[in-house]
């Protein structure tokens, strides 16, 4: 079974829709296809909820209005035949009419959460209604009914596979299987979702709790490239990573892949492929546990970080100062990116600043601290095991005249990250292209 995931961009038109079921009904075996909203449809449905929080309701009528106009040309042009037209017109009344109930309702996170779960439920619901039209065998189960988070917002691995272990098997003579990325239910039993982008994690789960023969994630380009091709030109797509280096280049900015996503994949060792719909036969990424020695991959970029630095004589030949620095960001559970030290001080980095106000207060307690914002986290992915020699001057040599806040090195064995000015950013990434690829 081989779990295949495809994104906004790939549903975004009912050409792509009928493209991608042409697609899916020419793999091989048993699909389980995750898919995600169609493109845009997520923004416009946080835009209805941004209207209600701030009140203004007429806004979010109009603009739940113009998205089920959008949704009716959709079905027009997807349809042939009136039942399947009938059905999905139903279907978008309902979830419309969900949508205008929720605008009626006092504004809490629920109606968020609920609003912006409806574009995956309409992309897989019109997916399904064109397949039984043009006379496919394919069964839609909900990702309500098994995709679970716990306390902590991580899945519930334990109550999706046994979840899995009931739903699958009863559909055992269906080789397409199609559900919805990105919502979940949390541990009350509510919708929720894996956080924006979150379609990819859906399938690495799903890949991961049946241990799928492969995860492929199918975008709207030919694989993880080596440099963020929307502000470099001559990008190339790297046709192997290992998981750790994904994983990296995930979490540092590359868009293509859902930051958390990797991780259930690697831990089961299913292997992930990246695939362009608009290209099918071209080799993309594949990502599993095979390291290329002696290689750098690709470069990406981490906007809207903050640096942090604490300064303190107390810290002078002292233990136990950075246990209280790290306190602090535990308290207000923030994660930290990058981190340097010196005899006199640290320097560390977060891109959620939601607490930085408190964390400020609380770190003036342990000395002189000073902050930089809109800063940029660069990092270059690739076997930069510390005994290859040379990787990281050649890093170092692109960015000699681009003045860097930060270096971070040696945390693991397939990074060196870099801080800078955001305005130096585009420089930077087209500097490393062009030295290092
Ligand atoms: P989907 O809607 O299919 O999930 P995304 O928009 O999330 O697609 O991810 C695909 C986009 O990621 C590409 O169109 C590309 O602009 C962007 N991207 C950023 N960095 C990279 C990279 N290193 N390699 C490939 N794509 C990248
Ligand atoms: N539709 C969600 C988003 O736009 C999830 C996804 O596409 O992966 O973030
Ligand atoms: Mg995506």
């Amino acid at each position: 079974m081989k779990i295949q995931k495809f994104g906004g961009t790939s549903v975004g038109s009912p050409q792509r829709i009928k493209d991608v079921a042409t697609l899916i009904t020419s793999f091989p075996g048993k699909n389980i296809i995750v898919l995600s909203a169609m493109s845009g449809t997520t923004n416009s449905l946080l835009d209805i909820t941004y209207s209600i929080k701030d009140g203004d309701l007429n806004q979010a009528k109009k603009l739940t209005d113009s998205l089920s106009k959008k949704y009716e040309e959709v079905i027009d042009d997807l349809y042939s035949t009136s039942v399947a037209a009938d059905k999905a017109l139903k279907l978008i009344e309902e979830v419309f009419e969900d949508i205008r109930n929720w605008i009626n309702k006092k504004y809490s996170i629920r109606t968020e959460k609920e609003i912006v779960s409806k574009g995956e439920i309409i992309s897989t619901h019109l997916m399904q209604f064109y397949l039984e039209e043009q006379g496919k065998k394919s069964v839609l189960i909900p990702a309500l009914d098994f995709i679970f988070t716990d306390n902590n917002g991580e899945p519930a691995y334990t109550s999706i596979k046994n979840r899995l272990n009931e739903i699958l098997p009863q559909y055992q003579d269906y080789n397409i299987i199609i559900t919805q990325g990105f919502i979940c239910r949390n541990p009350e039993g509510k919708v929720d979702n894996l956080l924006r982008g979150g379609s990819d994690f859906t399938a690495s789960i799903i890949g991961a709790m049946v241990n799928a023969e492969e995860v492929d994630i199918w975008t709207d380009i030919d694989g993880m490239h080596n440099n963020d091709p929307r502000f470099v030109d001559d990008t190339s797509p790297v046709h192997n990573l290992h998981f750790e280096e994904a994983a990296e280049l995930a979490y540092f900015g590359a868009k293509i892949l859902h930051p958390t996503c990797i991780l259930p994949a690697k831990l089961n060792n299913v292997p992930v492929r990246l695939l362009n719909t608009m290209k099918p036969e071209a080799e993309g990424t594949l990502i599993n546990n095979e390291l290329e020695h002696g290689s750098i991959k690709a470069v990406a970029a981490k906007d809207n970080i903050t640096a942090i630095k604490i300064k303190s004589s107390r810290m002078l030949l002292a233990y136990g100062f950075l246990k209280k620095v790290f306190e602090v960001f535990e308290k207000f559970r923030t994660p930290i990116d990058m981190i340097a030290t010196s005899e006199v001080g640290v320097s560390l980095t977060i891109d959620d600043s939601t607490h930085l106000e408190e964390i400020i207060h609380d770190l003036k307690e342990l000395g002189t601290v000073t902050i930089d914002r809109d800063m940029v986290i660069i990092c270059v992915v690739g076997d930069l095991e510390w005994q290859n020699k040379g990787f990281e001057a050649r890093a170092l040599d692109a960015l000699r005249n681009i003045p860097v806040r930060m270096i971070s090195y040696g945390g693991s064995n397939y990074n060196i990250s870099f801080l800078i000015d955001k305005k130096n950013k585009t420089k930077a990434l087209r500097l490393l292209s062009y030295h290092l690829f």
